[in-house]
């Protein structure tokens, strides 16, 4: 049985034109997303900005309130709970930011905030006990128990991802939404952060929804990988076959973009014309449509279904084969 299970998801925003009006518009930010993650498993989540790749991550942790669509988690929708009920569900489903100094509070010192989580969840006894899951949890992810009496601006943006992961980590969870955990770091603590999330899989058995955008960094962490354009699923695959053989135009585009080291490498950069339609109005038939290198008549008309082109290959193109 997966870890995690998403079926049709939907988050669809109302749209108003002024103060009064109806709303008449929706941005379709996630719309129809199924998958599944299997326990001590990373799947890899890419797309451009805009794509509905955070949305989905929040929608899943219940951030947001899917429009539709159900979540379960160890066999039990956790999508239709009352926040009371989530709040013990909570504990198994974790995220790290991208930002993680906006989601560390600046008034808390690093033993505060990590010390929250283990009081909600009522998992010390006594303040004897607290301190000392503190202090492992910080030597766990690469920090001194000393750095608990300080406060979140006094660390580097590397550190305080780590103080994030750590806040995560105490209270034991089974998944861990990753929102583009390194975007905004330097490439070489990039490195160390990722390096981190993968000993910490292997050491506890930790499931990742790893979020980025940058498909250099997902194919390093994840088994699979899916790839979303204007809210939708466009392909899924293992990280090898997505990165050496990506069936679907778009994907082909993002690989195109990744650089490569070998100097004889013959391939070359796929520029996409325009930018990601508006999700308000997204084009009819293929969404992709209007920026597809490759798209014929029909795909102006004809909205291409998900489909498993190989075993455990699936995309969503008329003419993937
Ligand atoms: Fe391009 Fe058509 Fe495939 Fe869409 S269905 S990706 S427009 S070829």
């Amino acid at each position: 049985m997966p870890l995690l299970e998403v079926r049709n998801l939907k988050v669809h925003f109302p749209v108003k034109h002024g103060l009064f009006s109806r709303v008449r518009e929706h941005v379709k930010a996630v719309d129809d997303v199924s998958l599944a993650i299997e326990p001590g498993e990373t799947l890899g989540l890419v797309g451009e900005s805009g794509c509905g790749k955070t949305t989905l991550g929040r929608a899943i942790i219940r951030l947001l309130e899917p429009t539709a669509g159900s979540v379960w988690l160890d066999g039990e929708d956790i999508a239709g709970l009352s926040s009371g009920e989530l709040r013990a569900r909570r504990r198994k489903l974790q995220m790290i930011f991208q930002d993680p100094y906006g989601s560390l509070n600046p008034r808390m010192t690093v033993g505060q905030i990590i010390g929250e989580a283990i009081d909600i969840h009522k998992l010390a006894d006594s303040p004897a006990a607290r301190q000392k899951r503190i202090d492992e949890l910080l030597r766990g992810v690469g920090l001194d128990p000393s750095h608990s009496q300080r406060y979140p601006h006094e660390f580097s943006g590397g550190q305080r991802q780590r103080i994030g992961i750590a806040r995560a980590l105490a209270v034991e969870p089974k998944l861990i939404v990753c929102d583009e955990p390194v975007s905004a770091l330097d490439v070489s603590v990039q490195a160390q952060i990722i390096n981190l999330l993968r000993d910490l899989q292997a050491a506890k058995g930790l499931a990742y929804l790893f979020i980025a955008h940058d498909l250099a960094v997902v194919e390093h962490i994840s088994r699979r990988v899916m790839v979303m354009y204007l809210g939708r699923v466009v392909e899924l695959a293992d990280s090898r076959t997505i990165c050496r053989e990506p069936a679907h135009p778009y994907t082909q585009a993002l690989i195109s973009a990744v650089p490569v080291v070998d100097p004889d490498s013959k391939r070359k950069r796929i520029v996409l014309p325009g930018d990601v339609p508006s999700p308000i109005n997204p084009p009819g038939g293929c969404p992709f449509h209007p920026r597809c290198p490759v798209a014929e008549a029909r795909c102006k008309t004809e909205v291409p279904a998900l489909r498993e082109i190989k075993p455990g290959h699936w995309a969503a193109c008329h003419l993937a084969k």
